[in-house]
């Protein structure tokens, strides 16, 4: 079985970049948050585990993340963009609440096999998509209703 480690590091190498102590901090600790992080999260972690890795890096890096396939930017919440990491994980689309920021996770088969009786229609073969639903998760919207 491939590691996320090898992922990167043979992508690394095949672009000509080196596996540098950053860059392995960085892919660490993206693969250690199970959640929907946005860049402030990720360098907030980094602060708490002691490392002095810079925004900047961490968005010069975001990239070759997210070309290995390691990661994915999952979407925009609240003027954020949130990522994930994917490897070792299944497709899954996501429900947004414009007002606490929550994102749920979801998988739905017959939505799964729509899009692709669409592309078919259309003659085109899919590689990825991103569904995103946004709206008022059921506590925020008893809370607008007080
Ligand atoms: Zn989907
Ligand atoms: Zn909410
Ligand atoms: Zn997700």
């Amino acid at each position: 079985m491939i590691t996320a480690e090898d992922k990167f590091r043979n992508y690394l190498k095949m672009k000509g970049l080196k596996f540098t102590p950053e860059r392995k901090m960085i892919l660490k600790t993206v693969l250690s948050l199970h959640t929907h992080f946005d860049v402030d999260q990720l360098y907030e972690r980094l602060r708490k585990e002691n490392s002095d890795i810079s925004r900047a890096t961490i968005y010069r890096t975001f990239p070759l993340l997210i070309d290995s396939g390691i990661m994915k930017e999952t979407l925009l919440c609240r003027d954020k963009t949130k990522y994930e990491h994917i490897f070792g994980h299944k497709h899954h689309d996501h429900i947004i609440c414009l007002k606490c920021g929550r994102v749920i996770e979801f998988r739905d088969e017959e939505i799964e096999r729509l899009q692709k009786a669409v592309c078919k229609k259309y003659g085109f073969k899919p590689v990825e998509h991103k569904l995103g639903i946004r709206g008022y998760c059921r506590e925020c919207q008893s809370k607008m209703g007080e």
